[in-house]
């Protein structure tokens, strides 16, 4: 079973990526859990097509202790098992609080079956701390991806995320997997995300254009791939399906200075 979470700047695509993603791996006969560990818990709404799915913080409050695993974990499109861990009422306790109650919960009643091939954790975090630190601290998640774009704060953020993942990755087997750029159609943005990740000492393992397709499929409730199978942005999705059911490159990642960073923003033409 590899277990892959996805970090990433809010707002950056990690919930529309892993969901396409996640439908591709699907289509090459994976089984596979996805596991939302944002509280905004919309994680998995295009593969449950719309459908709210109470998250395991909601199911505690309101169900108490004994809660049952069909009440939290639900099968959406292709048989993909869905759970949102949620988080605490706004403006009360760690956001972060929500993953460790929810991974915990999941264990307790057996969700992690043999069967699976991935869980997938979508993570919220411009950086990684406290509770958002869980699936790679407490060695749940042994691989990482992080969603970037050519612009700034989605690198700043991405640079963030590699600082915590060198530090778990000292006391833990977790490693970067690579960096998913989700284009923003910046100039050179190929180019920068590529060199960004040699940076780190990764890579860019994919680049996922941006495309209408994407809103469209959504305001249906649906991943591209559920959507419109034939859509080119399907055949991107797939192919970074296959990159990463057969990548072999994972690394401890080497952070880089503000200046470092900047230096190559500048080097493609880029001073947003
Ligand atoms: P996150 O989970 O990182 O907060 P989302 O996956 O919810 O971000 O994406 C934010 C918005 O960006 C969504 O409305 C989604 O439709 C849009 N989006 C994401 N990826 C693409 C893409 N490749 N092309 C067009 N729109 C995209
Ligand atoms: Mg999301």
């Amino acid at each position: 079973m590899r277990q892959v979470a996805i970090y990433g700047k809010g707002g950056i695509g990690k919930s529309t990526t892993t969901q396409n993603l996640t439908s591709g791996l699907n289509a090459m006969g994976k089984k596979i859990m996805v596991v939302g560990c944002d509280p905004k818990a919309d994680s998995t709404r295009l593969l449950l097509g719309g459908l709210a799915q109470k998250s395991v913080l909601d199911t505690l409050r309101e169900e108490g202790e004994d809660v049952e695993l069909d009440s939290i974990l639900k099968d959406g499109f292709g048989g993909i098992r869905c759970v949102e861990s949620g988080g605490p009422e706004p403006g009360v306790g760690c956001a972060g609080r929500g993953i460790i109650t929810s991974i915990n919960m999941l264990e307790q009643l057996g969700a992690y079956t043999d069967d699976l091939d991935y869980v997938f954790y979508d993570v919220l975090g411009d950086v990684v701390c406290g509770g958002f630190a869980m699936p790679i601290r407490e060695g749940k998640a042994q691989e990482i991806y992080i969603v970037a774009s050519g612009e700034m704060m989605a690198l700043y953020a991405a640079n963030n995320i590699s600082k915590g993942i060198q530090k778990y990755a000292k006391s833990g087997g977790v490693r970067l997997g690579g960096i998913i750029c989700n284009s923003r159609k910046v100039e050179n943005e190929y180019e920068l995300l590529d060199a960004f990740a040699k940076e780190l000492g990764s890579q860019l393992i994919h680049f996922v254009p941006r495309s209408p397709m994407v809103t469209k499929a959504e305001i249906n409730k649906q991943t591209v791939i559920q959507f419109d199978p034939e859509a080119d942005q399907a055949n991107e999705y797939r192919e970074l399906a296959r990159k990463i059911d057969g990548n072999d490159l994972f690394v401890v990642p080497k952070p880089m200075s503000q200046e470092k960073l900047e230096e190559i923003l500048m080097q493609y033409g880029l001073n947003e």
